[in-house]
């Protein structure tokens, strides 16, 4: 019996899953030898960040613009199907990447499961070794977070639950402010999503991590920094920018088509945060995709775990990498306290390089405010989705194993290779990027599922 239990911790300690180190090796011989760089995390930190589709499009706002094929609102949610094509989709994944990777349960709108139906999700993704995150409009009250997270037998069914709240003043329909002037209007639908996490942890211990989402157009790019400082303040973990890209239903937008480079959008953010955002120096992906930077919080100050401009922070990002980059810290104490112990014993340069690194990290930040300031990690990303007309036929192309001759072409052929946010097809065995599902795929999925899940009377 103690044996057995010393060879599970011994097994759980691993810093790395052969699995996810076997999926690590194979997604970084995929990368273009243009995006190896020493910067870049994909097949060396992780897999990707993975995705659900087809498997809830409906949503109850209206946003626009929305990514969502148009016939989203004609198929009806029903939980059987969401957790079947989830647990579906969810072990191709678990195949294909390994274990211990960001997953988000997206689709229309999450909370029109109910419940059960969502915990049934998220318990699928989990059984598959995944990081469950829902993408949600945050329009929901606290009784059904209570209902998600305590199952009727009265047992918690989650230690911590991952939430991404979509808040922003193109959406239209939310309880209270149905149709928002601006992005301030939004500050107390933010905080109280907050505030409903906060009480479940109060009242049942279930800890949470949470990310801010906006979508930018032209309309509110001036209130991106308003809303990075709010998200910062108000206890998001991750404050993540989407600049709109033309996807989806063409009648959900309203205003002059203007597309919006990543460089505007992080100068607003760093306006809102009040110092340089350093980013060059951890790529997840294509630079033309993402951005972002990573940081702690502690008494309202933010300061990047590895500064860019110190070698010695370049060093620690190359050893860290070499040594334990397809790492997954969310174990229990006793599990990471020996995976710790293990990757030293193998590398023993890792012990006074990282003691080296948290005495600057807590110089940069204060330790004053390290030791009082209730310090947490804090990530500002940028998300920049590709317009429809590109991906289509820079898709095809690649289907056919072309490159293509149009240099926009190839720029979206090179950021699908070396994409970072794939979505799983059981049917086929294969792996889409997001772009080629929303701006490829979504539209025809959409009119199958409309067959198998019309929408009844009264729905
Ligand atoms: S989904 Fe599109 S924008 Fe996002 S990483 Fe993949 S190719 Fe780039």
């Amino acid at each position: 019996m103690i044996g057995q239990r010393l060879r599970a911790l011994w097994s759980a300690s691993r810093p790395v899953h052969p699995d996810t180190a076997a999926a690590l090796e194979a997604r970084w011989s995929e990368l273009p030898v243009t995006a190896r760089t020493a910067a870049q995390l994909l097949g060396r930190h992780s897999t990707g960040c993975e995705g659900t589709h087809g498997v809830f499009p409906r949503c109850n706002l209206t946003c626009t613009p929305c990514y969502h094929a148009r016939e989203a609102n004609s198929i009806r949610t029903d939980a059987d199907h969401t957790v079947a094509a989830v647990d579906a989709q969810m072990a191709l994944l678990r195949q294909q990447r390994g274990t211990g990777q960001h997953a988000q349960l997206i689709g229309g709108e999450v909370t029109l499961l109910g419940p059960d139906g969502h915990a049934r999700a998220l318990e699928a993704m989990e059984r598959h070794g995944r990081k469950p995150m829902s993408m949600t409009h945050g329009d929901f009250d606290y009784d059904y977070l209570q209902r998600l997270a305590i199952g009727p037998d009265g047992r918690r069914r989650f230690a911590l639950l991952r939430f991404a709240g979509h808040f922003d003043s193109l959406m239209l329909g939310r309880r209270g402010v149905a149709r928002p002037r601006c992005e301030a209007d939004l500050n107390q639908a933010r905080r109280a999503f907050v505030a409903s996490f906060e009480r479940l942890r109060r009242e049942h211990g279930v800890r949470f991590d949470l990310a801010h989402n906006m979508t930018v157009t032209p309309r509110n790019l001036g209130q991106v920094a308003d809303v990075a400082r709010t998200a910062m303040e108000m206890g998001y973990g991750m404050a993540s920018f989407q600049p709109a890209a033309y996807v989806g239903n063409p009648k959900r937008w309203r205003e002059r088509y203007e597309p919006i480079t990543i460089d505007r959008v992080w100068t607003e953010i760093e306006r809102g945060v009040g110092c340089r955002l350093p980013y060059s120096h951890l790529q997840m992906g294509d630079p033309r995709c993402n951005r972002s930077a990573y940081g702690i919080i502690a008494a309202g100050r933010w300061a990047p775990l590895l500064d860019d401009q110190d070698p010695r922070d370049l060093r620690v990002r190359d050893l860290f990498l070499d040594a334990a980059g397809g790492t997954d810290i969310a174990k229990p104490a006793l599990v990471l306290a020996l995976m710790i112990l293990r990757i030293v014993a193998d590398r023993p340069a890792v012990a006074p390089t990282a003691v080296g690194w948290g005495w600057r990290l807590a110089r940069r930040l204060g330790l004053r405010r390290l030791l009082c300031g209730r310090p947490r990690g804090m990530t500002f990303v940028v998300h920049a989705f590709m317009d429809a007309a590109v991906v289509r036929p820079a898709w095809e192309a690649m289907e056919r194993g072309e490159v293509a001759d149009a240099p926009e072409l190839q720029a979206a052929q090179e950021r699908l290779r070396s994409c970072s946010y794939a979505m799983a097809h059981p049917d086929t065995g294969r792996l889409v990027p997001a772009c080629v599902q929303h701006s490829v795929l979504d539209p025809e999925e959409n009119l199958m599922l409309r067959e198998l899940l019309p929408i009844g009377p009264g729905q």
